[in-house]
């Protein structure tokens, strides 16, 4: 028989980090057993090529509430959250964390902490963050994108050291898109957010593993996941282009009607405006068919269709009993 769920699971993606996972599943144990909960530590080799594995299963076999999940090959950070997510049973919270130590460790408390006082997603904002110029550059521009487009006001996006409540996280693996950038999705479905401070640490060994590309694939992940206006730019540029080039068509025939043959090259200006309204409705077209490809988007995302917070509902008074019950989630 399967042991009762826990109160909270930590999910720690694992791609070659060899170096440093005895002392993180060391500091993990010390600092679960202090909070007095019931806990598990889900950790997910993504394909490491180095000796992660046998360090998972080591760690397996010297504490119970050691969960590992190994993947066939490396799918990427937030795939292979979304593997650990998946099978952890933590009842109240998950907790991510980075296995490279640069999310310490001993923050989790804090951060089960707020979840406690009631936010659905726990986020973090580094201080003194150890990460090159061009990481903090990129990251700054990245923040400032998503609270636009979201509206959820968080400073850091980047760090994956968070607590997500559990139905957050049943939201999250309903969702059926590929390329998803956990931090943002868990916003679209969080009622109540909160960020606290934390400690941000070098990375001790190895080295970080996006390169230039991957941080790119990583942005368009994002772009996309926080929405379709990519696309419904092109129809809005679409018809702005289409009308700009009807009116500047008309515009030429009027002028060539005016001032004659002549001052219309002969006709080639008559040829740039019947150009111009293929071109605006090429223009047309296209924007149409990004509407459509937006919403075919939208339904292939399949994400559910709301998430209810909690529900109220009166009860029949009796004697002793509170007026109404709320359901929380
Ligand atoms: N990671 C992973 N699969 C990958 C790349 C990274 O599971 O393909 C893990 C990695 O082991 C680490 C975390 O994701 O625990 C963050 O990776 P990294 O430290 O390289 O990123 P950075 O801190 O530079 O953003
Ligand atoms: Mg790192």
């Amino acid at each position: 028989m399967n042991p009762p769920p826990p109160e909270f699971s930590i999910v720690a993606p694992v791609y070659n980090e060899a170096a440093t996972l005895d002392e993180l599943v060391r500091r993990l144990m010390a600092v679960c057993r202090d909070t007095g909960r019931t806990f598990e530590i889900v950790l997910v080799d993504d394909g490491s090529e180095d000796d992660s594995p046998s360090r998972i299963h080591h760690a397996c076999d010297r504490y119970p509430e050691v969960v590992g999940v190994f993947l066939n090959r490396n799918y990427g950070q937030h795939a292979a959250v979304f593997a650990g997510m998946a099978e952890s049973r933590g009842q109240v919270a998950v907790i991510t964390l980075d296995a490279d130590l640069q999310n310490p460790p001993e923050e989790v408390p804090r951060l089960l902490a707020e979840i406690d006082r009631g936010a659905d997603v726990v986020g973090t904002v580094r201080q003194n963050r150890q990460d090159t110029l061009f990481r903090r550059l990129a990251s700054l521009l990245v923040n400032r994108m998503v609270q636009r487009a979201t509206g959820v006001a968080m400073h850091d996006y980047g760090c994956m050291l968070r607590a997500y409540r559990r139905p957050i996280v049943d939201a999250m693996l309903q969702c059926r898109e590929r390329s998803t950038f956990i931090p943002v999705l868990a916003n679209a479905f969080a009622r109540t957010t909160a960020e606290i401070p934390v400690a941000h640490a070098p990375r001790r060994a190895g080295r970080s593993k996006y390169s230039l590309t991957g941080l790119l694939s990583l942005q368009f992940d994002l772009l996309t996941s926080i929405s379709t206006f990519p696309l419904r730019l092109l129809s809005l540029a679409g018809l702005a282009i289409a009308a700009g080039g009807m009116g500047f068509a008309t515009l030429l025939v009027i002028l060539r009607l005016v001032y004659g043959a002549s001052w219309a090259a002969e006709g080639v200006f008559t040829l740039f405006a019947v150009l111009f309204v293929f071109v605006g409705a090429q223009f047309i077209g296209l924007g149409l068919l990004g509407e459509y490809i937006g919403r075919i988007y939208q339904e292939a995302r399949g994400r559910p269709r709301y998430l209810v917070h909690h529900i109220r509902r009166r009860n029949k008074k009796r004697a002793g009993a509170p007026a109404a019950t709320i359901k929380e989630f």
